[in-house]
């Protein structure tokens, strides 16, 4: 029989974007599916795991090292959450000193030198902020850890940019391995045209809309209790939303090398839009 193949994914996208609320609900999602997941959440911010642990507070990798130096129990820094995720937070340094992504490139070494990836696993998810893919933010993309990408984005300006500059990293350690652009997940903000923008965006990037999830306060409201919406709310539209997206990346087929647009093609995108008024050559700073 084939060695069944983890899928490492890593959720990029601007901070703030909906990236660890998306990437829980979808994980919460896969579990329905009789799918096994580790999320690692790689955000100095450390509120990846936030909502499948029910708020547990959970020491980062980098905390955990800090206290205890290098002799790490795996069950310190590994987590189970809603229907068995394992949860696993890399933490930052502290704020102003150091390489923000360092606690990615020690989490991942010390993950795997504690044998946390095991062969049971379907899944493991990486959740990075980052407008840029640099330096540490990138680890889960190079010498390939996680294969497989989707950005975060919505119909506003700032968005739009982040994700094409994530999709210009993509492309520089695409072409030197194997990762790949699996789609932009769109999570709403309302704008007019927004579904329509971002496929456009998207087909422009040479890949697909993946899905569109709709803006709702349940998801406010599950947040409140620690929860995911697919846990607190299982019978909500914005629930049956999380797992049409769960499905659509289990069954997803189409990983590309991005083409990231020049900033004058998506500003042009942007003005055809709406988002940005047509200014001429000569006020364009
Ligand atoms: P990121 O991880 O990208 O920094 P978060 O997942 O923490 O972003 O989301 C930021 C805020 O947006 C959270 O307070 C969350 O409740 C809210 N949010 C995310 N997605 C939605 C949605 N689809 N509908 C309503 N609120 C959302
Ligand atoms: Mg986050």
């Amino acid at each position: 029989m084939a060695e069944k193949k983890i899928r490492q994914v890593a959720i990029y996208g601007k901070g703030g974007i909906g990236k660890s609320t998306t990437t829980q609900n979808l994980t919460a999602g896969l579990t329905e599916l009789g799918k096994s997941v580790m999320v690692v959440g790689c955000d100095p911010k450390a509120d990846s795991t936030r909502l499948l642990l029910g708020g547990l507070a959970q020491k980062s990798v980098l905390d955990t090292l800090r206290l205890t130096g290098d002799h790490v129990a795996l069950d310190s820094i590994l987590k189970t959450g809603y229907n068995g995720t394992r949860c696993v937070e890399s933490g930052g340094p502290e704020p102003g000193v150091g390489c923000a992504g360092r606690g990615i490139i020690t989490a991942i070494g010390l993950l795997e030198r504690l044998g946390a990836y095991t062969d049971d696993l379907d899944y493991v998810f990486y959740d990075v902020l980052g407008d840029v893919v640099c330096g540490g933010f990138a680890m889960p993309i190079r010498e390939g850890k996680a294969q497989e990408i989707y950005i975060v984005a919505s119909g506003e300006m700032m968005a739009l940019y982040a994700a094409n500059n994530i999709a210009k990293g993509i492309k520089r350690y695409a072409l030197k391995g194997g990762v790949r652009l699996g789609g932009i997940i769109c999570n709403s903000r309302n704008v007019d045209r927004e579904q329509e923008l971002l496929r456009a965006f998207s087909e422009e990037l040479g890949t697909k809309l993946i899905y569109f999830v709709p803006r709702d306060n349940v998801v406010q409201h599950a947040e409140i209790r620690k929860k995911t919406v697919i846990e607190y709310a299982s019978a909500a539209h914005q629930a049956e939303e999380y797992r049409t997206l769960a499905r659509a990346i289990e069954g997803n087929e189409n990983f590309v090398i991005p083409n990231p647009m020049s900033q004058e093609r998506l500003e042009e995108i942007l003005i055809e839009f709406g988002l940005m008024d047509n200014i001429t050559d000569d006020f364009r700073i």
